[in-house]
């Protein structure tokens, strides 16, 4: 049977309005708006996109947004001060550091740098570590739009089989994470699975399957066991056509429900950012 599809755009609309609504609480509150300063280091064409898209989000829900360009050669020690600057300037409220960054910087070492509470990625170290606990705050925003996909089904994930392919910082490993919190028993592949062959007899189990990696059609469709629900979180230009890791049109015909690609990871994920950007708001002046 056709697989039912996930889209995240309807999702992504009623979060949306839902947030609307509690920033006009927040204004009435606190005479004042969350702010999310974005830093952008050198030029980025699809960091210029989802920059654009996250600016549109802001002005719809009305929260501040500011965009800060550096220059393509700003040092690392110079993007530390800088976000440092943001860090202690009050007004701001959240903070986003727009990948990639260039060579000489080193992206893994910066969410450290950024003020926990205005992380409204979720990669600082303590929130990190607030979600091991089962405490999250303020998590990874694709990790998030993943588990609202899967709560959108309505499928109980107590005792399921989960199946998480990548193992990357801001999908793999938290999307793992929030599983396992929902009592999903958990296998987490990556590109050891794929090098010893495993990649098939892991996902040909899997009762909820998760993927991203980046390759498209690494996940072949007659793996995808019947009534899974696939999540597919990658994105690949093919030619004209950008296309995810499931060989989509023979998945679908097996699975129960799945995302397209474009449609169903990426409109959640700005809407998960935004989410994140009132927590964070929230957690720095009270609830
Ligand atoms: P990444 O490159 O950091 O990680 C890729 C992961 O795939 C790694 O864990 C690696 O071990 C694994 N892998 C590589 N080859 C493999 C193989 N042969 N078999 C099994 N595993 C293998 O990538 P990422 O940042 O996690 O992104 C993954 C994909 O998701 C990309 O296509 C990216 O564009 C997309 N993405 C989409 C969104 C969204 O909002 N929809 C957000 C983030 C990333």
């Amino acid at each position: 049977m056709p697989a039912i599809l996930l889209e995240g755009r309807p999702i992504a609309e009623k979060i949306k309005s839902q947030l609307k609504e509690e920033v006009m609480g927040i204004k009435s509150r606190f005479n004042t708006a969350p702010t999310l300063a974005t830093i952008q280091v050198g030029e980025n064409s699809s960091a210029a996109i989802y920059l654009k898209s996250q600016k549109k989000f802001a002005k719809d829900i009305d929260i501040g947004f500011q965009e800060h360009p550096l220059p393509a050669s700003t040092s690392e020690k110079e993007l530390i001060d800088y976000i440092e600057k943001l860090n202690s300037e009050k007004s701001i409220t959240g903070i986003l550091l727009q990948l990639p960054l260039p060579n000489q910087i080193n992206a893994k070492d910066m969410p450290i740098h950024i003020n926990p509470l205005k992380d409204v990625e979720g990669m600082h170290p303590e929130n990190v570590g607030q979600a091991i606990f089962g405490k999250m705050r303020i998590g990874s925003c694709t990790a998030l739009a993943v588990m609202e996909l899967i709560k959108s089904t309505g499928v109980d994930l107590y005792g399921k089989e989960a199946v998480i392919v990548g193992h990357s910082e801001i999908v793999g490993k938290p999307v793992s994470l929030l599983l396992l919190d929902k009592f999903a028993t958990t296998t987490t592949c990556h590109i050891a699975t794929g090098q010893r062959g495993y990649l098939p007899t892991h996902v040909k189990r899997a009762e909820i399957l998760v993927v991203a990696v980046g390759r498209p059609g690494i996940i072949q469709g007659e793996w995808v066991k019947e009534g899974a629900v696939v999540i597919d979180v990658g994105i690949n230009r093919v030619g004209e056509k950008i296309v995810g890791d499931v060989e989509f049109e023979k998945a679908a015909q097996r699975a129960s429900y799945i995302t397209p690609v474009p449609g169903g990871v990426g409109p959640l994920t700005v809407t998960m950012l935004m989410r994140n950007t009132v927590e964070a708001f929230k957690l720095q002046r009270g609830r």
